[in-house]
C-alpha cells in the first residue's frame, strides 16, 4: 500500500516537474479578489465622475488598500480650470433649436458662429463634400471621433425630430450662441511606491484609471483595471525582496476628461521620468476578448523623455465637459495620438509571455489611454484591455464582468513586469 502510494506520488512529481512552467506560483484566487474591489467600485461607491465627491471616495478607497497592503502612497490632488456651458442656442430664420452636445475648441474664446452649415445623418462625408472647417448639424451621438479626424470646425448634435426640419433649411444661414464661464474642480491621482531590493532609480509605472464616464457605474471601464491594479501591488509586494527595478502604482483621476490625470502626472513629474523603463496601463480588463497594445515601431527622435507635446491651450485642462456637455475639436491633439514607442525589446517581451502562457490575445496599435500621455513622452508605453462588454453606459455593471479575464490578465501583466525587470540585468537591451 505505501508503496504503491510512494509509487505514485513519484510518478506525479515527475508529471509536475514535466508540466510548462505558465506562472510563478500566481494567486488562484486573482480574478475573484479585482472582482470584489469592482462591486465596491461599481455597486457601492457607483458613478465616480471627475472632479466628483465619488471619484475622491474611489480614489481614497485605491490610497487605502495600497495601504493596507503595506505600500507608500500618496493621494496627489490636483486643481483644474475648464469651461462650464450653461447653454447654446441655434438659430436658423426666425427658428431656435436645442442643442444637445457640441464639439468644439472652447479654450479659443471663439464662443459665437456664424455662416452656412452641412446637415450629415450617416457617417462619411456627404457627397463627397468635406467637412473640414465646416458648421456641421447632425443627430449622430457618439460619433465625435469621425468629427474630430475630419477638422470640423463646430459640431452640433440635436434630436432627431430637429434634424429632419433642419435638414430641408440647409441652403439658409445659422447663428450659433454658446454660453458658460470657465470653472475650477478638483481631481487626484494615487500613487503607491514599491521599493525594490536593490538600490536603483529605475522604476515601473503600473497604471489604471479610477473615474468613470456620466452616468456610469463604471465597471468594466475602469473599476476592472483598478482592482487588477490593487491585487498586482499585493503580488509584488510580497516578492518584494527579488524585485530589481521600483514599481509605481499610479490610479489615474479624470481620464475620460481625456487622459487628464496622467497629463497632470506627467506636467507634475516629467524629469523623473528619465528612470521610467515601462509604463503599463490596464483599462477595460473585464470583457470576453483580450487585446493589448504591442505594434512594434518608434515614428519619432525622442530628445527629451518627459516631455509634453500637448496642444499649450489645452495643457492641464480636460477635453470634456463635466457632464459632457461639449467635447473638443483640436486637431492637434490627435497628431499626438499617433506618436508610437514601442522598440523591439517590449514586443519580444509581450510575445514571450504570451506564448508561455498560452492565452489568446489579440495585438493592436494605439488604443490611446492613459499610457498615450507616457508614450508622447518617450516612454515605452503599453496597455492591456478587453472588447465585448458596453461601456460609458449605465449598463456597465458588474454583471457584465468576465472574471476569467482578470485572471488572465493578472497572469499577462506579472510576467510582462517581470521579465521588463529581468531585462534590466542586461541594461543595453533596455537603452536599445
Ligand atoms: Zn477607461
Amino acid at each position: 500500500m505505501i508503496r504503491t502510494f510512494v509509487f505514485c506520488l513519484t510518478i506525479f512529481i515527475i508529471l509536475l516537474s514535466g508540466c510548462k512552467k505558465t506562472t510563478r506560483s500566481f494567486p488562484d484566487d486573482f480574478g475573484e479578489k479585482v472582482y470584489r474591489h469592482i462591486v465596491h467600485l461599481s455597486a457601492q461607491i457607483g458613478e465616480r465622475e471627475s472632479g466628483s465627491d465619488s471619484e475622491a471616495l474611489a480614489a481614497n478607497y485605491v490610497r487605502g488598500q495600497l495601504i493596507d497592503i503595506g505600500i507608500d502612497t500618496e493621494l496627489e490632488k490636483f486643481s483644474f480650470e475648464t469651461f462650464r456651458l450653461d447653454s447654446a442656442i441655434l438659430k436658423i430664420g426666425d427658428s431656435k433649436y436645442e442643442v444637445k452636445q457640441i464639439y468644439f475648441n472652447p479654450y479659443d474664446s471663439i464662443y459665437s458662429f456664424q455662416g452656412n452649415f452641412i446637415t450629415i445623418d450617416s457617417i462619411g462625408r456627404p457627397d463627397g463634400q468635406s467637412i473640414t472647417d465646416r458648421i456641421v448639424i447632425t443627430h449622430l451621438e457618439n460619433q465625435y471621433f469621425f468629427f474630430a479626424k475630419e477638422n470640423a470646425r463646430l459640431v452640433l448634435i440635436v434630436d432627431p425630430f430637429n434634424y429632419k426640419e433642419i435638414k430641408r433649411l440647409e441652403n439658409a444661414l445659422c447663428d450659433v450662441g454658446i454660453f458658460g464661464k470657465m470653472a475650477n474642480y478638483q481631481s487626484q491621482n494615487v500613487a503607491g511606491h514599491l521599493i525594490a531590493s536593490v538600490k536603483t532609480k529605475k522604476f515601473i509605472i503600473i497604471g489604471a484609471h479610477h473615474d468613470t464616464y456620466p452616468t456610469s457605474p463604471g465597471a468594466d471601464d475602469n473599476a476592472s483595471g483598478v482592482g487588477a491594479l490593487i491585487e498586482l501591488a499585493r503580488y509584488f509586494k510580497s516578492m518584494e525582496d527579488r524585485l530589481n527595478t521600483n514599481i509605481r502604482f499610479i490610479s489615474f483621476g479624470s481620464e475620460e476628461k481625456g487622459i487628464l490625470g496622467s497629463r497632470i502626472y506627467l506636467n507634475q513629474h516629467g524629469p523623473e521620468l528619465e528612470d521610467c523603463i515601462l509604463m503599463y496601463n490596464m483599462d477595460n480588463i473585464g470583457g470576453p476578448s483580450l487585446m493589448i497594445e504591442a505594434k512594434k515601431g518608434v515614428n519619432r527622435n525622442f530628445h527629451v523623455i518627459g516631455g509634453n507635446e500637448f496642444p499649450a491651450i489645452t495643457r492641464n485642462r480636460p477635453w470634456e465637459a463635466i457632464g459632457s456637455s461639449w467635447r473638443i475639436l483640436e486637431p492637434e491633439i490627435f497628431e499626438v495620438f499617433a506618436i508610437t514607442n514601442k522598440p523591439e525589446w517590449i514586443i519580444n517581451v509581450i510575445d514571450e509571455v504570451l506564448q508561455e502562457l498560452e492565452i489568446e490575445v489579440r495585438k493592436t496599435g494605439n488604443l490611446g489611454a492613459d499610457q498615450q500621455t507616457f508614450t508622447q513622452a518617450g516612454i515605452v508605453a503599453t496597455s492591456i484591455g478587453t472588447s465585448g462588454n458596453v461601456f460609458h453606459t449605465p449598463d456597465d455593471t458588474h454583471l457584465q464582468i468576465n472574471k476569467t479575464s482578470l485572471q488572465q490578465v493578472g497572469q499577462i501583466s506579472t510576467e510582462i513586469i517581470l521579465k521588463t525587470m529581468d531585462q534590466m540585468k542586461d541594461r543595453k537591451m533596455i537603452l536599445q
